[in-house]
C-alpha cells in the first residue's frame, strides 16, 4: 500500500445517495474517490429507473416533507446549473383516498405548517377534472401542483457528472467487506486494488444487507417490486401530463405517472414483493404480477382495459423494518458509515441525504435518532410511506 493515494472519503455506491453524498463533500473541499461494482445508476439499481416520484406529502412524518422540500430545492438547482432542467417534471402529484383518510388529513396540516402549496380535493371537484380515473371509492384528494417526478437514471449521472467536475474520482470496483478492528485504513475490490482513506461510507442500496451479513443481513430487506408501462390511445388524450398528474391512490397501494417521454401510463404496486437477491432476481415479470396489474388497470382506468403493456422492469425495494433511514456509523469500525435504507421512498430525498452525511462526517453534531442504527428493528412493521 506504500505510495497509494489517501483520499479524505471513500463512498461505495453510486446510484442516488452514493452520488449525492460524493457531491456534497466535494463541495465541502473533501477529496472523494466514488466506487461502483457496475456504474451509477445501472440497472439493476434501486436508481436505475427511468423516473421516480417526489412529492412534500408523508402523513405526519414531517421530517421527510421537509426532507423533500430541501431536495427539490437542490435538485432543480442542480438541473438549471447543467442544462438539464428536463430531468425534473413538474407534473403536479394527487393524492387519493376514501372520505376522512386520517394520514391525508395529517399530510394537510404538516403541508401547511410546512408551507407547501397544495389544494384539498373533494369527490364532486375529483370526478370533473380526472375522468380518466374510476373514483370508486375515493372521496378526497389533496393535490400537490409543484411536485411531481425526476427523470431518475438520467438524474444520477446528472450528479456523478456534476461531483466528478468537482474533483470526485469515479471508478468501477466491487468492494469487499471491510474488516478490522476500531477503524480501517483502506479497503479492496475485487481486482486486489485498494483504495486508502480516512473515511468511508458505503451508500450500497440493497447490497448493504449482503455486504455486512452481520450487522445488516436481518436489518435491510430488499423486496422485488415490479413496475410496467401501458399503451396509451395515440393523441394528446387524456393520459397526457396537462391531463393527469403522478397520483397514488392510499389504499390500492398503488400509484402511477401520465405518459413521460412517450413511455406511457407508468404504474405499480406499492405493496412490497417477496424477498430477493439484488444480484440474481429475475427481472421478468411474472404471469402474476402481469394479472394482478391487468386487472387494476381495467378497474382505475378502464380506457386502458385492452391496451398492450409496452415496457416493464424490476427493481428491489431497500426496506429498513419501519421505513426511516438507515445513516450511522458501523457498530465498530468508527471511521465506517452506512447510507441507506430508502425504502422505496429514498430517491427524491438524494441531495438531503448528501448533506446531512456529508454534515455528520464534517461538522459532527447530533445525529437525527431516527436514522441510527440502534433503532432499525430486525421485523418489519412499515409505518414510513
Ligand atoms: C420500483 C421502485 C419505485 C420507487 N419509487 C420511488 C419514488 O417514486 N420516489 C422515491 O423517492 N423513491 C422511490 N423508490 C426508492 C428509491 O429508488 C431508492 O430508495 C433509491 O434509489 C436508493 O438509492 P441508493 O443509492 O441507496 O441505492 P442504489 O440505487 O441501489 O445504489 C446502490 C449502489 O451500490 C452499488 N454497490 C453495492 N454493493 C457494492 C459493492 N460491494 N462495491 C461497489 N458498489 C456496490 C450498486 O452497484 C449500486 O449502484 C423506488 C424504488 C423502486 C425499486
Amino acid at each position: 500500500m506504500s505510495g497509494a493515494k489517501t483520499y479524505d472519503v471513500a463512498v461505495t455506491g453510486a446510484g442516488v445517495f452514493g452520488a449525492w453524498v460524493a457531491l456534497h463533500l466535494a463541495r465541502r473541499g473533501k477529496h472523494v474517490v466514488l466506487l461502483d461494482a457496475y456504474g451509477p445508476g445501472h440497472s439493476r439499481s434501486s436508481s436505475g429507473d427511468e423516473s421516480r416520484i417526489i412529492r412534500m406529502g408523508y402523513g405526519a412524518d414531517e421530517i421527510y416533507t421537509q426532507w423533500s422540500q430541501r431536495s427539490l430545492a437542490q435538485w432543480k438547482e442542480l438541473f438549471a446549473a447543467t442544462g438539464n432542467e428536463a430531468l425534473f417534471r413538474k407534473t403536479g402529484v394527487l393524492w387519493l383516498a376514501e372520505a376522512g383518510n386520517a394520514e391525508l388529513q395529517a399530510t394537510e396540516e404538516v403541508l401547511q405548517r410546512n408551507g407547501v402549496l397544495f389544494e384539498s380535493l373533494k369527490r364532486g371537484g375529483l370526478i370533473a377534472r380526472y375522468p380518466q380515473i374510476n373514483l370508486d371509492g375515493i372521496g378526497c384528494g389533496i393535490y400537490e401542483p409543484e411536485s411531481g417526478v425526476l427523470m431518475a437514471r438520467r438524474a444520477v449521472a446528472a450528479v456523478v457528472a456534476e461531483a466528478v467536475r468537482k474533483g470526485v474520482e469515479l471508478k468501477l470496483a466491487a468492494i469487499a467487506e471491510p474488516r478490522g478492528k476500531d477503524a480501517i485504513e483502506s479497503i479492496t475490490c475485487s481486482s486486489g486494488e485498494n483504495f486508502a482513506a480516512k473515511e468511508f461510507v458505503f451508500a450500497c442500496g440493497a447490497w448493504l444487507a449482503k455486504l455486512f451479513p452481520g450487522i445488516l443481513g436481518n436489518r435491510i430487506f430488499p423486496t422485488r417490486q415490479a413496475v410496467f408501462y401501458f399503451a396509451i390511445p395515440g393523441g394528446d388524450g387524456p393520459f397526457s401530463p396537462a391531463a393527469l398528474p403522478t397520483w397514488l391512490i392510499k389504499n390500492d397501494e398503488c400509484y402511477g405517472m401520465p405518459d413521460l417521454e412517450s413511455r406511457g401510463l407508468k404504474i405499480a404496486v406499492d405493496r412490497h414483493g417477496e424477498t430477493v437477491d439484488p444480484d440474481t432476481q429475475s427481472r421478468i415479470v411474472t404471469a402474476c404480477e402481469v394479472d394482478e396489474i391487468r386487472r387494476y388497470v381495467a378497474y382505475r382506468f378502464p380506457a386502458l382495459s385492452n391496451t398492450p403493456i409496452a415496457e416493464t422492469r424490476v427493481c428491489q425495494y431497500e426496506n429498513t423494518a419501519n421505513g426511516d433511514f438507515l445513516i450511522d456509523r458501523h457498530p465498530e469500525l468508527n471511521n465506517v458509515w452506512f447510507a441507506g435504507g430508502g425504502s422505496g421512498h429514498g430517491f427524491k430525498h438524494g441531495p438531503a441525504v448528501g448533506e446531512y452525511v456529508a454534515g455528520q462526517l464534517v461538522d459532527g453534531g447530533a445525529p437525527e435518532p431516527r436514522f441510527l442504527l440502534a433503532n432499525k428493528e430486525t421485523v418489519q412493521r412499515r409505518s414510513v410511506y
